[in-house]
């Protein structure tokens, strides 16, 4: 099928599409089945001035975060990885980094864990830089001062749809201008184009590089809520060094908090699990019962 025009954003009754072969982007309108989503790839029809969306195409995934109601939302489509960029300051809060890769894991997308400000220099940050290399993650260490910092990560975006994530101070709009050269993510522009504050459903925003065919998709305030309601057994899922352990508890419905003969809580015992992941997924289930959004 001809993946030819990309929404780039939603607001309420119309979008905004990517036209691929000649990059200007067009308005356009849907009637009330059609629901298209930040990523996706549409047919259009044009009528008279206007472009419709005629269909959407296939969808290879769904990105989806929860919205200020603690309830799933749909963010992104069509996603080949998330960057989960994080900094030596703003200090990462506490079980943000797992918060993040339980989104990734569970939505099936693949997170590209990026430490970013290094020249501020953090031992610590190192120290748990490396931890999540060990659990098999893909670890980058950037700083936008340094520029050879960046290089391994950069390749790791053509040809691809990258979801940013981070928490807002950590580096995303200035490490993106430099990861993405031919993009202008100037906030002003993306707030005049996608008319935040204006009553829109969303604010998220894909770009295009046309120079290494890399698309950004960029979802300013999401980040702020936490993950949308999950059984502890959901949760477990979303630990990759659980996985192995996970069939192996007494009951099928464990919640690998107290159950006798569970699995996991003798992999921590045995430190074939770290105590600090695993504290870090007890947290994680008892903040599911307050459905308030999580401060990160
Ligand atoms: P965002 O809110 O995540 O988009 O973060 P910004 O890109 O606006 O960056 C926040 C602040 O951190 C700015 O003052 C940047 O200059 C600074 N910053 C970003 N990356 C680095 C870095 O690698 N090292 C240092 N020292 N500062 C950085
Ligand atoms: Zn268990």
């Amino acid at each position: 099928m001809e993946k030819r025009h990309r929404i780039s954003a939603t607001l309420k009754q119309s979008a905004t599409a990517i036209d691929l072969s000649d990059f200007s982007e067009h308005q356009v309108f849907f009637n009330r089945k059609i629901k298209p989503i930040c990523g996706d790839y549409v047919a259009l029809t044009k009528e008279q001035n206007d472009y419709r969306i005629e269909s959407i195409l296939p969808r290879d995934n769904v990105f989806s975060r929860a919205d200020k109601h603690g309830r799933k939302q749909h963010l992104a489509v069509n996603v080949d990885q998330v960057l989960i960029i994080m900094a030596v300051s703003p200090e990462p809060t506490r079980d943000i980094i797992n918060r993040y890769l339980v989104a990734a894991e569970l939505n099936h997308i693949k997170p590209l864990l990026v430490f970013n400000k290094i020249d501020l220099q953090s031992e610590y940050f190192i120290a748990t830089a490396n931890s999540y290399r060990q659990l098999g993650y893909e670890v980058f260490l950037t700083s936008i001062r340094q520029i050879d910092s960046i290089k391994a990560l950069q390749q790791c975006l053509k040809d691809k749809t990258s979801l940013l994530a981070g928490q807002s101070g950590v580096g995303k709009s200035s490490l993106s201008n430099l990861l993405f050269p031919a993009l202008d993510l100037k906030t002003g522009k993306l707030a005049k184009k996608t008319g935040k504050g204006a009553h829109t459903t969303s604010v998220t925003q894909l770009y295009y590089d046309t120079s290494q065919n890399a698309f950004l998709i960029d979802s300013p305030g999401v980040w702020e809520y936490g993950l949308w309601h999950l059984s502890p057994i959901e949760i477990a899922h979303g630990f990759r060094e659980f996985q192995n352990y996970l069939g192996a508890c007494k009951f099928s419905n464990c919640s690998h908090s107290h159950e006798p003969d569970c699995a996991v809580i003798q992999a921590v015992a045995d430190g074939r699990i770290s105590e600090k992941r695993y504290q870090s997924f007890i947290r994680i289930c008892e903040s599911m019962d307050h459905l308030k959004p999580t401060n990160y």
